[in-house]
């Protein structure tokens, strides 16, 4: 897989407080990576740290392969957008005006591309209105779309829903959604509320006290918190098999070590070794046939368990209590 931006045991210490631990992350190319932490969790240090506002105390990084200590870095960054705490406007001047000035400031020459970024954006049709005459989350739209001045492929957006109402939230997320798959963007979101990134994210980052807890992608969260029927089994062939004989969606969780069968045993499967395993399975089960099922197949059901996990309970079970919205 091809990695945008890898941190690799980065530690951030103000004065002695440790901000950042050691800590290590990876986002994939074509990304939308959720970075998830209560606030004070070290996602803003994190973040001023890759967009070079900050030097780590220890550790490294690379942008596009690029370590943060060759000279190359400072060409790399320019494919990275980034909007940090608030947005950097100027309240002073219409959206136009403030996009212009990037531009100038980023000395591109023409302003040709104005118009269809302040489209992107949904600012197309605010002409002379002011800055300062702007709702939050059109505040927050007009950051975004100075990040985009430059064309990066990489955008950082610190807590891009923080404060914006509902309407606001959809905005910015259908934004997002859109420069990830129209303008193959990848994006790197923190956020302290999971269960908004989850409307978005591919792959997510847990972070907590300046530590990476978990890195894992939608795909593995959404399985890990999907509804299923985890039974732990003598015989987990067997149990596949079955599985796949009644139609019912499974997956091996764990497989033991194997335990051999008794020579007496005559079919062919019996003869090879039987391992011990977890399989969890998937959507309505009707659990007394099943049981039945496996026991014809010489298959013990030795625990059976039901998990029904939220994506916030998952989160909190991680980084512990207190979860703060
Ligand atoms: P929030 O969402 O509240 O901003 P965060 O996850 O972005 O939280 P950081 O802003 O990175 O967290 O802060 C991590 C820790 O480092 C916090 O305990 C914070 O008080 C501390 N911290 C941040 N900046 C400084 C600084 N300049 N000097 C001293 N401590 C700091």
């Amino acid at each position: 897989m091809e990695y945008v931006l890898t941190v690799n045991a980065l530690s951030k210490r103000y004065r002695r407080f440790p901000a950042l631990s050691g800590l290590n992350m990876r986002v994939p190319k074509g990304a939308i990576y959720g970075l998830v932490g209560k606030n004070g969790a070290g996602k803003t240090t994190l973040i001023r740290v890759v967009c070079g506002l900050q030097e780590p105390t220890e550790g490294d990084y690379t942008l596009y392969g690029v370590h943060n200590r060759e000279r190359e870095i400072l060409d790399t960054r320019k494919r990275l957008g980034a909007v940090v705490e608030s947005p950097a406007i100027y309240l002073d001047m219409t959206a136009e005006e403030n996009l212009k000035e990037q531009y100038r400031i980023l000395g591109l020459p023409s302003f040709d591309q104005i118009p269809e970024l302040l489209k992107l954006v949904g600012l197309a049709d605010t002409g002379k209105k002011k800055a300062r005459q702007f709702s939050l989350g059109m505040k927050q739209r007009l950051g975004i779309a100075i990040a985009l001045c430059g064309d990066p492929d990489f955008l950082i957006l610190d807590e891009p829903a923080n404060g914006l109402d509902p309407q606001g939230i959809i905005e910015i997320r259908e934004l997002i959604l859109k420069l990830n798959r129209e303008r193959q963007i990848t994006v790197l979101i923190s956020s302290h509320i999971l269960d908004e990134l989850s409307r978005l994210a591919t792959h997510y980052g847990f972070i907590h006290n300046g530590h990476m807890v978990q890195e894992i992608s939608a795909k593995e969260l959404i399985a890990a918190c999907r509804k299923s029927v985890i039974l732990k089994v003598s015989d987990v062939e067997a149990a596949s098999l079955v599985l796949i004989d009644a139609g019912l969606e499974y997956e091996i969780v764990s497989e033991g070590s194997g335990t051999r069968a008794d020579d007496s045993e005559t079919t062919v499967s019996r003869r090879m070794a039987a391992a011990q395993g977890s399989v969890a399975v998937y959507g309505e089960v009707a659990i007394s046939e099943l049981v039945l099922s496996l026991a014809e197949a010489n298959c013990q059901v030795l625990s059976m368990e039901n998990r029904d996990e939220s994506l916030e309970s998952y989160y909190i079970n991680l980084v512990g209590g207190e979860h703060n919205e």
